[in-house]
């Protein structure tokens, strides 16, 4: 794989797959700028070097052709004062003005094309769509790790009309932290699954009971545990058919000598509001009427006590409803311990994109772990094993 660092964009005209999927308000002004920030070390080495960069990238899930609230022009502004250059923008990805557009790029300059969403064939991996994208660059490079786990047309189509195919430092950066996390992780090595679901995590999840020394179990999926286990678990979250399952992680994790730390105590409430009544209550103790959304306080300081001492932390997954504060203190305490893990007592952290890292990004401790990732869904197929479109597209 050609690594941005090794290639000379002199006089090269880039077609740039980025991740530009960024939140909009009504006012289409960007709330969290992190993608956009991310990508900006590999357009800067492009054109540094004396190429031009022509980006292109979705925003959210048009369903019908284009739409003003999903058009990327709304990021010109935002994009031109983070470069330090006037950015242009071609109002459709490919056809006749996106063509000239491109062919008239200097070295230096930059062009960012509509969204790609905005045709069908962009998702369904079309080919000649992918051919149209690819003839408005010499080289493609694919800095864009959160959709890399998709055979999109400018994801992985692209890549085969190319010779010169490049690995962008995000996606680079990406691949690297999840590789030291599962191949050279010291110990002890402690990841935290939290969120909806055991469903969305059980790959992970099983992966990593060959390489974990403690596993901390919080979020919604606990209470498919606790149920399976024989504790009453009120009105919460339930895989009702994912009992057997989650039986069987538990039995292998403690064939392969894995510390599961499951909660002790739960927020509960009686009302799936932020101004619900609440009470803390024992991990299977939770009436009818009741569901748990948050883990309790001295389930926050076990877990605390556990992330503290750790020199490895893979974190995916909030410990409870965080979006409402009422919830949010169990997952701003997990935050809180990660962050301590990793400035005193040196531990490598990754946080695995996706809800943990708007956790950690809104508790503005985001630049307080070792690595936050761009790709929620992509990180976790990519350490689950499997082989990702975007990534297999750059060899
Ligand atoms: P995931 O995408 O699987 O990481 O799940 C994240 C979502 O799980 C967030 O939107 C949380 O609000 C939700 N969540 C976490 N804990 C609970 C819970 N106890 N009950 C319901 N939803 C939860």
């Amino acid at each position: 794989m050609i690594t941005l660092d090794n290639y000379d964009f002199s006089g090269k005209k880039a077609l740039v797959r980025v991740d530009f999927n960024v939140p909009l308000n009504d006012q289409f002004e960007i709330t969290d700028d992190t993608r956009i920030k991310a990508t900006i070390p590999t357009i800067t080495k492009i054109l540094s070097d004396g190429g031009s960069c022509i980006l292109m990238s979705h925003l959210g899930r048009p369903k019908d052709g284009p739409t003003e609230k999903y058009s990327l022009k709304h990021l010109v502004p935002a994009l031109s004062l983070k470069l330090g250059v006037t950015v242009k923008f071609a109002d459709d990805c490919i056809g006749d003005e996106a063509g000239k557009m491109a062919a008239a790029l200097k070295p230096g300059e930059v062009l960012l094309l509509e969204n790609l969403r905005f045709y069908k064939e962009e998702e369904k991996g079309n080919e000649e769509f992918a051919s149209k994208l690819a003839k408005l660059g010499d080289v493609w490079v694919n800095d864009a790790f959160g959709t890399a786990h998709r055979a999109h047309a400018s994801t992985a189509i692209v890549g085969k009309f190319f010779t010169d195919k490049v690995c962008g430092k995000v996606m680079q950066a990406e691949i690297d932290n999840a590789q030291k996390v599962l191949e050279n992780a010291e110990s002890p090595f402690t990841a935290i699954m939290g969120g909806a679901k055991i469903s969305d995590k059980i790959l992970i999840i099983e992966k990593l009971l060959d390489k974990v020394d403690n596993l901390i179990i919080g979020g919604g999926m606990t209470y498919t545990f606790t149920k399976a286990l024989g504790g009453q678990i009120g009105n919460s979250l339930l895989e009702a058919d994912k009992q057997e399952l989650a039986l069987e992680i538990l039995k292998k994790a403690e064939e392969k000598g894995v510390n599961i730390i499951m909660p002790l105590d739960n927020l509960i409430a009686d009302d799936f509001s932020n101004d619900a009544n609440t009470q803390v209550v024992k991990r299977g103790e939770i009436p009818d009427g009741w569901e748990g959304l948050d883990i309790g306080p001295e389930t926050a300081e076990l877990f605390a006590e556990t992330i503290r001492k750790s020199k490895t932390v893979l974190w995916n997954g909030p410990m409870g409803v965080f979006e409402f504060p009422t919830f949010a203190k169990g997952t701003n305490a997990v935050a809180d311990a990660v962050v301590q893990a990793t400035e005193e007592n040196n531990a490598f952290s990754l946080i695995g994109g996706g809800d943990s890292a708007s956790a950690i990004n809104n508790a503005g401790m985001g630049d307080r772990v070792s690595y936050v990732s761009t790709g929620g869904g992509a990180l976790l197929e990519y350490m689950e094993g499997k082989v990702l479109p975007g990534v297999a597209a750059l060899s």
